[in-house]
């Protein structure tokens, strides 16, 4: 056993304690008492940490916590958050959400690994390191929110506000950990998001379908509308909108080629006998990795229950959502979305814009990124999985590139079964542990590489 692994050994029992202590707290968006418990919960901690600490308010929503700790050149922001999905259904649960209990070698709570988990191990990982080494030699900056599960709205601004608080040389992003087959996993960017609703209006109530000769039918017009917006092939045919995206480099190519990937599996999973256009894994990959994407996510209009009924409907909805590379933000989208219908004469289609997210991708070279693949190859004894990409849509762009830090990583100690917004999340104790170990081995490499 190392150093490291025997500090880690010797406190195991209070650490997981603290864990239990901290997942105690029902901080789920709405109560007001387990939300402000966490804050100063955390807070605390970060303080015993040897972190210097302030609290962020960000106005009608739940504060920030951010801690500073370390003396160096380079700076490390972790995000993580102490908010938690509700955990209903209750009848589900074997044990209860706010009563951390471990079975089997596992750790049982709503938030243990999303996210009290990351939040509690890098904290620890600190005092880990600080016990083995002495003073850190970089400055670890932890920002922990308490609004990520209900789209973390203050983020943007507060990012802003706090610039030079905030900025990084790189940002360590909550999630991650064990894939199903048990090799660790690294992500290196997250998508955006565009959300719209588009409406279309005809007579000023539904008609007998009759006059649909002579009056107008907004579900066509819908349908037409729509039909613009993709060819036959999937592609993303709205003017101008692949202009914006970036080929993917030959390092992010080279890491996609080695992440392994069970195409026929996900095919029969899903019960589909191929990928559009009959992709092959690797293109699919490629594609899911590194292309935006444009999705009708539901219709509505006019008769839709069992049966029939001869009606012309007066109104028609869209839902729609893009998911977005970098350099596609959702204000430009909802301008080529605007721009592209108007051309073709559908300026009575009205859109609605939701909040959306810009995309965050990460230079595979940036220190971050290395640092994580060379501290995960040595923590965890084999070579870690590194997506350039998620598929998914998260606000790490605000931490990452809009302070102007290379990369972002996003590694945790989840594995495939945390079931996490699910009754029964829990983490492997063992894992927990471990990332502790990996989290000190990062660092380390982070502030000297
Ligand atoms: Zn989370």
């Amino acid at each position: 056993m190392d150093r490291v692994q025997s500090i880690i050994a010797a406190n195991r029992e209070r650490y997981l304690a603290e864990f239990q202590e901290f997942l105690a707290f029902p901080s789920v968006s709405g109560d007001a008492a387990g939300l402000t418990g966490a804050v100063a919960w955390v807070a605390d901690r970060l303080r015993a940490a040897g972190a210097q600490v302030r609290v962020l308010p960000t106005g009608d929503g739940p504060d920030v916590v951010f801690g500073q700790v370390g003396a160096g050149p380079r700076s490390l922001l972790s995000y993580t958050h102490y908010d938690v999905q509700p955990a209903d259904p209750l009848a589900l649960w074997e044990s209860p959400p706010f009563e951390a209990t471990v079975r089997d070698g596992k750790l049982y709570a709503r938030g243990a690994s999303d996210d009290k988990g990351d939040t509690l191990a890098r904290i620890q990982a600190v005092e880990v390191y600080r016990a083995a080494y002495g003073e850190l030699p970089l400055r670890v900056k932890f920002f922990v929110e308490g609004e990520e599960e209900t789209g973390s709205p203050h983020l943007a601004p507060l990012a802003e506000q706090y610039a030079d608080l905030l900025r990084a040389d790189g940002v360590l992003w909550e999630g991650g950990g064990f894939d199903e087959a048990e090799r660790y996993t690294l992500y290196c960017g997250l998508k955006g998001i565009a959300y719209f609703e588009l409406r279309v209006r005809g007579a000023n109530r539904d008609l007998h379908s009759a006059y649909a000769p002579v009056a107008p039918n907004p579900a066509w017009r819908l349908v037409q509308a729509l039909n613009t917006l993709k060819d036959a092939q999937d592609n993303i045919t709205v003017d101008g909108f692949m202009e914006h995206v970036r080929p993917p480099t030959e390092a992010e190519l080279a890491y996609i080629r080695r992440i392994p990937f069970a195409g026929a599996q996900m095919k029969a999973n899903w019960g589909i006998p191929a990928f559009i256009d009959d992709m092959d894994d690797e293109a699919a990959l490629v594609r899911f990795l590194t292309q935006p994407t444009c999705t009708i996510c539901g219709l509505r209009s006019g008769f839709i229950d069992e049966g029939e009924k001869t009606v012309l409907p007066s109104n028609a909805m869209v839902k729609l959502d893009f998911r977005l590379v970098p350099d596609l933000t959702p204000e430009l989208v909802a301008d080529l979305l605007r721009g592209h219908l108007d051309r073709r004469g559908f300026d009575d289609i009205e859109i609605k814009s939701f909040v959306g997210m810009i995309g965050a991708r990460s230079d595979m070279a940036a220190t971050v990124v290395q640092a994580a693949i060379k501290a995960a190859r040595a923590v965890y004894g084999h070579e870690p999985v590194v997506y350039p990409n998620h598929g998914g849509s998260g606000p790490m762009y605000s931490l990452v590139q809009g302070l102007g830090a290379p990369g972002g990583i996003m590694a945790g100690v989840g594995y495939a079964d945390v079931r996490m917004h699910a009754p029964n999340e829990n983490i492997r104790l063992d894992d927990y542990f471990r990332h502790i170990e990996f989290l000190v081995a990062f660092m380390q490499r982070f502030a000297t590489g």
